[in-house]
C-alpha cells in the first residue's frame, strides 16, 4: 500500500485497511479510529483540520497518502431549489457530475461510477459522450462525502440515501463500485443502509450474477425500457451482448438467491414504449418475479429527439400494470431538468484551466 510512487487515497481504503496501514507505521489503533472519524464523521477536507492527530502522524499521512477530496469546479441549483448539481474535478483534470436531490424530509445523492459510459444507450447524454475512464473506489466515496459535507454545512439532515445512477455503468466498474459501497456502509462512518443504496445497471448479466453470488448489500435496479429483444437492442446496444432472455434469467436468479425484489426502470418515450400494449408486455415479462417498475419520463438530451409523452400515458401504463398484473410502479419525480441534472442528462467536459 505504501510502496507505490503515487500516494494512496484515504477514501479508497476500508477501515480495516486503514488500521493495518497505521499499524505498519507502528501507530496505535487509536490514531486509526481518530482518522476514520475525521474522514466520515467530521467530514474534514484538509489534513490541517485533523488537529487531534499528533503532528508526526499528520506529517506522515500528508507525505504518503492523499485526501482525495474532489473540488467542485461548478455548483448549479435548480430553480425550485430541490436539486444541486456539482461538477467535481478529478485529479487528472477530468470532471464528473454528482447530484444532490432533496425530497420531503430526505436527501439523496446521485453518484457517478465512471467518467462517461461505454454502453451507448441512445437517449442518454452520458452514453452519447462515450467512455473516458473508470472511477476509483476513492473517487466514488469522495462524491458521497462531498454531498454529505455540503448537507452538513447547509444545516440539512444527514445523507441517508445514495443512488449509483450518475454517470457510468456501475457493473462495468464492479470492483471499485462495490469497494466504495463497503466503505460508505461502514457503521462507524457514513453508515448507509443496504436498502438505501440503489445500484442501477443497464443489464450487465455477469455483474448481476456476481452481485447475487456475493449477496452484496445493495438494492438493485435494472434498466429495461423494452420487453422484446429487438426493441431493447435499438435503445440499449448492451442488449446485444446480454440479450433479454439471459438478463431475465439472471434477474430471476438474483431474486431467488437474495430474496430481494428488483426495481425495473422504464424510460417512457412517447410513441416508442409508452402504449398499453407495452405495459402488457412488461406485465407478462415480469410475471411471477418480485418486482417494482419505475417509470422515468424521458429527459431531453442533445443527441436524441424523443419526447417524454404526456402524464396520462404514464398513468394508463401504471393502471395496466396494477390492475392486470398486480405490479407496483412509481413515476419518478422529475427533478433538476432545468440544470440538466435529471436521469441520463449528466455529461461533462474536462475543465479548461
Ligand atoms: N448505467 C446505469 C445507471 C446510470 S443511468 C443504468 O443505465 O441503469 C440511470 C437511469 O437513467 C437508467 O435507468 C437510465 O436508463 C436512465 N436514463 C438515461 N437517459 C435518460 C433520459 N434521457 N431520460 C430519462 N431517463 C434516462
Ligand atoms: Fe451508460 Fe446508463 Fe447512460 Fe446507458 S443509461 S449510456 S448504461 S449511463
Amino acid at each position: 500500500m505504501t510502496t507505490g510512487a503515487t500516494p494512496w487515497d484515504l477514501y479508497g481504503l476500508t477501515r480495516a485497511e486503514l488500521e493495518e496501514q497505521l499499524r505498519q507505521w507502528e501507530l496505535s489503533p487509536v490514531h486509526a479510529a481518530r482518522l476514520w472519524n475525521y474522514l466520515y464523521w467530521e467530514l474534514v477536507d484538509d489534513f490541517g483540520a485533523m488537529t487531534e492527530l499528533p503532528a508526526k502522524v499528520r506529517r506522515r499521512l500528508e507525505a504518503e497518502s492523499r485526501l482525495g477530496v474532489l473540488p467542485p469546479a461548478l455548483s448549479t441549483d435548480s430553480s425550485d431549489g430541490f436539486t444541486r448539481k456539482f461538477l467535481l474535478a478529478l485529479p487528472d483534470g477530468r470532471t464528473i457530475e454528482t447530484v444532490r436531490m432533496r425530497f420531503t424530509g430526505r436527501a439523496t445523492a446521485c453518484i457517478s461510477t465512471q467518467a462517461g459510459c461505454a454502453m451507448g444507450c441512445v437517449f442518454c447524454a452520458t452514453g452519447q459522450m462515450g467512455f473516458t475512464r473508470h472511477l476509483t473506489a476513492g473517487e466514488i466515496v469522495a462524491q458521497v462525502v462531498h454531498v454529505a459535507r455540503a448537507l452538513r454545512r447547509a444545516g440539512e439532515p444527514r445523507l441517508r440515501n445514495i443512488v449509483l445512477m450518475g454517470m457510468g455503468e456501475p457493473l462495468h466498474n464492479y470492483d471499485a463500485t462495490l469497494r466504495a459501497v463497503g466503505i460508505v456502509r461502514d457503521s462507524a462512518g457514513l453508515s448507509l443502509g443496504a436498502d438505501r443504496i440503489t445500484l442501477s445497471t443497464v443489464g450487465v448479466v455477469p455483474g448481476i450474477r456476481r452481485l447475487a453470488a456475493e449477496n452484496q448489500p445493495v438494492s438493485l435496479a435494472v434498466s429495461l425500457h423494452a420487453a422484446t429483444q429487438e426493441e431493447r437492442a435499438a435503445l440499449v446496444p448492451a442488449a446485444k451482448a446480454w440479450p433479454l432472455d439471459e438478463l431475465m434469467d439472471a434477474c430471476a436468479a438474483y431474486s431467488r438467491l437474495t430474496g430481494r425484489r428488483i426495481f425495473y426502470e422504464w424510460t417512457l418515450i412517447a410513441g416508442k414504449n409508452d402504449s398499453a400494449e407495452h405495459a402488457h408486455a412488461v406485465g407478462r415479462l415480469l410475471r411471477g418475479l418480485p418486482a417494482q417498475v419505475n417509470l422515468i419520463p424521458l429527459n431531453p438530451t442533445c443527441g436524441y429527439d424523443g419526447r417524454p409523452g404526456r402524464g396520462e400515458a404514464a398513468k394508463a401504463f401504471q393502471a395496466v400494470l396494477a390492475e392486470e398484473y398486480r405490479l407496483p410502479s412509481t413515476v419518478r419525480q422529475r427533478r433538476g431538468i432545468d440544470i440538466a441534472a435529471g436521469c441520463g442528462q449528466l455529461a461533462s467536459a474536462p475543465v479548461t484551466r
